[in-house]
């Protein structure tokens, strides 16, 4: 583990803290208010260990199966572990075994995968006792549903099917909801829209308050909209290799 590396990231984690909190300020919120998640994937275990050293508590994985393989490696670290990528139906067990946070969310088939997949992690001992999965619904914020698909997400119509089936699902527990603004346009209108779409969730699911919205390209249009959960990859870990 070089100096060299822990220097750099202590940087550029301190820089996207610096954003979030000026963010925060801007649009009138209490310091510490949104949550970063730190997106690790691609990036070894050693960066992980890295960003714990420098406070990191919250950190997002994509893929299987690295990231069940980074939580293992990470597993004395104490972090809070988000899946922010697409979940394949086929993978979600082994996601339900490592990851707290399930920002991904789109249809109920994976729902229950998810509940199956818990619960056999509670059963094998993978969890302990009394864990429950938080989980998110991915909204589709493009405004031609086709044009985006790449990217997942269910439509603004699906979203109270789908909040109820998590509702009724052992073990899973509704946080909220996640987007990702679609590419080339102004994220400020689809993240205005997804903040009139997580009200219109917490009229019947009050207890579904998360809001995970934000990038390093687009966080600070994000938490003016009230993004509660941010999830930056680049800005504190540098270029990634693109992933297929
Ligand atoms: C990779 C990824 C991020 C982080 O993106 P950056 O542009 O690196 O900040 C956030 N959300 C999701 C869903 C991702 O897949």
């Amino acid at each position: 583990m070089s100096g060299g590396r822990a220097q750099e990231l202590a940087t550029s984690l301190g820089e996207v803290r610096q954003r979030v909190a000026e963010a925060e300020r801007a649009a009138g919120r209490p310091p510490g208010d949104v949550v970063l998640v730190v997106v690790t994937k691609t990036f070894p275990a050693s960066d992980v260990r890295l960003l714990a050293a420098g406070g990191a508590v919250d950190v997002g994985e994509s893929r299987e199966p690295e990231a069940g393989r980074k939580a293992v490696e990470c597993a004395d670290l104490g972090l809070r572990w988000h899946q922010v990528g697409q979940v394949q139906t086929r993978k979600a067990a082994a996601v339900a075994a490592w990851a707290d946070v399930v920002h991904s969310v789109d249809r109920a088939r994976l729902v229950g995968a998810l509940e199956r997949g818990h619960r056999r992690a509670l059963d094998e001992g993978a969890r302990p006792e009394g864990h429950v999965l938080e989980v998110l619904l991915q909204v589709d914020l493009a405004e031609d549903p086709a044009g985006d698909g790449e990217r997942g997400g269910a439509s603004p119509r699906e979203l109270a099917e789908l909040a109820d089936a998590v509702e009724a699902a052992e073990g899973l527990r509704l946080g909220g909801l996640m987007a990702v603004a679609p590419l080339g346009v102004d994220p400020r209108e689809p993240f205005a829209r997804l903040a009139q779409l997580s009200a219109r969730l917490r009229r019947d699911h009050p207890g579904a308050a998360a809001v995970s919205a934000g990038m390093s390209g687009d966080l600070e249009a994000a938490v003016a909209a009230g993004a509660t959960h941010v999830r930056v990859g680049r800005a504190v870990l540098g270029a990634r290799p693109p992933i297929v």
